[in-house]
């Protein structure tokens, strides 16, 4: 057992997840959790899937592990509330999607003898709340950690050992890094989901109806994206900037240059990028991160 008390702040789909994976697993003698909200708390508590606690200092008394699982803007003040409530010698780590400003955010109030490792699940669904939590859900996902080159090596192996067990592949990059790598992988994604159901939304001689009805399965996926929770994606974008703008104005020449083979009826442009395109999929599917079964919209969630 890798820490015997483990705290979950936060008690959304991942704070569920991972309270229900260390169930799977018993993974520790000890899980206390708390949320904002009574309902929440409420539900959490019905569904019993951990010590579910009525304030923060509850929560974190006492635990050798401490795991922020609410939104990237909530990361700071709620950090600010539990710190001097931290045992000495706990580690302290969160899922936040994005790395670099949660870092500057705890670093520079990080009491002494508590150890900082910010972390990030890539797993999810755009299901929230407590209800939406599942015991598979870091199966084969990868978890990024970010430590800092002060981590001491003993600590990170525990916080490796503690994902692996809930079932995470862990991985280690700069944080920074991390923010490029997802603004690629999953911000700027979102964000053109966001924008092509809002165009759809928007078109005016095209009915609702018709949106609904002849959904075609690029476009359902992309409302299944798009439906992902409105607080943590509006934090994401405000945290990760810098990197969202980089990617943002890649993907915006793409478009460009494919938008001009359209016009030009340029058939080898269009054939040859998008059998590249194909490779990728191809490829995620080799690396177990997808199934490569068709999927009509019924699979399960
Ligand atoms: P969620 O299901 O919406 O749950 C959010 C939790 O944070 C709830 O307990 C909520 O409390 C609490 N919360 C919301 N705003 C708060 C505030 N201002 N102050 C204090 N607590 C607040 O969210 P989630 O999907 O588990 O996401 C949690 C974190 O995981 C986020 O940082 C997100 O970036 C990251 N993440 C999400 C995914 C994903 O796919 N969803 C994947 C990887 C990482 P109440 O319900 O009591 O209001």
């Amino acid at each position: 057992m890798v820490y015997k008390h483990v705290a979950l702040i936060g008690l959304g789909l991942i704070a569920s997840s991972i309270a229900l994976a260390i169930k799977r697993g018993k993974l520790t003698t000890k899980v206390t959790a708390t949320s904002r909200s009574k309902s929440t708390r409420s539900k959490a508590s019905d569904l019993g899937i951990c010590n579910v606690v009525s304030t923060l200092q509850e929560a974190v008394k006492d635990a050798d592990l401490i795991i922020l699982c609410v939104p990237v803007g909530a990361m700071e003040e709620v950090f600010q509330e539990i710190a001097p409530f931290l045992k000495s010698g706990s580690t302290l780590t969160d899922v936040g999607s994005v790395k670099a400003s949660i870092v500057d955010q705890i670093m520079p109030n990080l009491p002494k003898d508590v150890h900082f490792i910010p972390g990030h699940p890539i797993a999810g669904t755009e299901h929230s709340g407590p209800e939406a939590g599942l015991a598979n859900l870091f199966d084969e996902r990868w978890c990024i950690l970010t430590p800092s080159n002060d981590t001491k090596p003993e600590i990170l192996k525990n916080l490796i050992s503690f994902w692996e067990n809930l079932g995470a592949r862990v991985d280690t990059m700069e944080p920074e890094h991390h923010d490029l790598v997802l603004a690629v992988t999953s911000h700027a994604p979102h964000l053109i989901a966001f924008t092509m159901v809002g165009v759809a939304n928007d078109l005016e001689n095209v009915t609702k109806s018709e949106i609904i009805n002849y959904s075609a399965a690029g476009f359902r996926d992309f409302t299944r994206i798009a439906a992902s929770d409105p607080t943590m994606w509006r934090d994401v974008f405000l945290r990760n900037k810098e990197a969202s703008l980089k990617v943002l104005d890649r993907f915006t020449e793409e478009l460009f240059l494919l938008r001009r083979a359209i016009i030009k009826e340029d058939g080898d442009y269009l054939h040859e990028y998008f059998s590249r395109t194909r490779a990728i999929r191809r490829r995620i599917i080799d690396a177990g991160q997808d199934t490569g079964e068709p999927d009509f919209g019924r699979g399960k969630t």
